[in-house]
Parts: structure tokens; sequence; C-alpha cells
């Protein structure tokens, strides 16, 4: 099963993932968890994405592509996984769809989580991760706003999507998220 997890920044998608992943046993694949933990060992990929993610901005998607591609061609993710920051753009969209379909595999659903702008920022500022300072998050949910949110559409255009208000507790979300995909 592939679940791709889409919303905002800071709307509680790592969370669900990681709940959902001890729950379903499927591995959690989140892309800027793999390039925060590239900048800290300083590796190749570390060194090139450090600028743009310190500054909230997308990573090239050729970068960011490559990492995808080889988790999900790994056994590790043979069993599917849960998709957390990726797709963030159209042509990342494509570049999935391609990666899929050459390993004939296929998105079951797309949970799209939903929290208000300002609630997010007061979050996000209290987490208080590296890139979480007041004008990084504006710039990010911009990125996404921009970016990001068509893929709503076009997701949504293969009855892929399913909303849920992410403005709860972390156990009501989850709750919710369970109820999808059962369902
Ligand atoms: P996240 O933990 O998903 O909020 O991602 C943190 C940062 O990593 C983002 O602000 C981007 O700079 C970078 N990043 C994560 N995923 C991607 C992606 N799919 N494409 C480009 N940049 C990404």
């Amino acid at each position: 099963m592939i679940v791709l997890m889409l919303g905002a920044p800071g709307v509680g998608k790592g969370t669900q993932a990681d709940l959902l992943q001890k729950e379903k046993n499927i591995p959690h694949l989140s892309t800027g968890a793999m390039l925060r933990n590239a900048i800290e060992i300083q590796s190749p990929t570390g060194i090139i994405a450090a600028e743009y993610v310190n500054s909230g901005r997308l990573v090239p998607d050729s970068v960011v592509t490559a990492l995808v591609k080889e988790s999900l061609e790994s056994e590790a993710f043979a069993n599917g996984c849960i998709l957390d920051g990726y797709p963030r753009n159209s042509s990342q969209a494509t570049e999935l769809d391609d990666i899929l379909q050459k390993l004939g595999r296929k998105i079951q659903v797309v949970i799209n989580i939903f929290v208000p702008e300002e609630t997010i920022v007061k979050r996000m500022l209290e987490r208080g991760r590296k890139d979480d300072t007041e004008d990084v998050i504006r710039h990010r949910l911009v990125v996404y706003r921009n970016e990001t949110a068509p893929l709503l559409d076009y997701y949504g255009q293969q009855g892929k999507v399913v909303t849920i208000d992410g403005d709860n507790t972390v156990h009501s979300v989850f709750g919710k998220i369970q109820d999808v995909l059962s369902a």
C-alpha cells in the first residue's frame, strides 16, 4: 500500500505518518527527514541541500527524486510506504508516476491534512526546528500554496484525495486517518 500525505508544512504529516508506520508496519519515507540527515552528516546531497532547506526553498527536483527513487526501489519499501513531503510540485508528481509505473505500483490514497495558516505558524514556532523561523515558515507556506497545493487537483481528478481536519488532537486526527484507510 502506498499512502501519500499531503498538506502544508506543519500540519502534522510527519507525526501522523510515524503513527501509521507503527500501526501498519509500512515504512515512513520523509524527504525532509532524509535531507536533514544528509545535511547533518554533510554528505554530497546534504551539502547541496543545506542552503535550500535553511531558507525554506525547494531542493532541486533531481536531488530529491534520486533519494525517493533509490528508496522505492529498495527491498525495505517493497511492501509499500507512507510518502511524506514528496511530491512537492507537478514535475515531482510526474516523476513519481514514472517511478511507480516502472515498479508496477500505485498510490492508493492521498491524505490531505488541512490546518488554517495562522495555526500552522504558531505550531511551527513552538516546534523550533532550524528552518522554523517566522520568515522561513512564511516562505514555505507560499511555496506550498504555489507549487504543492495544485497537486490536490492532480490527485483529486484521479479520485484519490481525502481531506482531514488537522486542527485537532494528534489522537483524533489519527483516528480519522484510520477510518479512511479501513473504508
Ligand atoms: P519537510 O520536513 O517536509 O517540511 O521539508 C523540509 C524542507 O526540506 C523543505 O522546506 C524543503 O527545503 C526540503 N524538501 C523536503 N521535501 C522536498 C521535496 N520533495 N522537494 C524539494 N525540497 C524538499
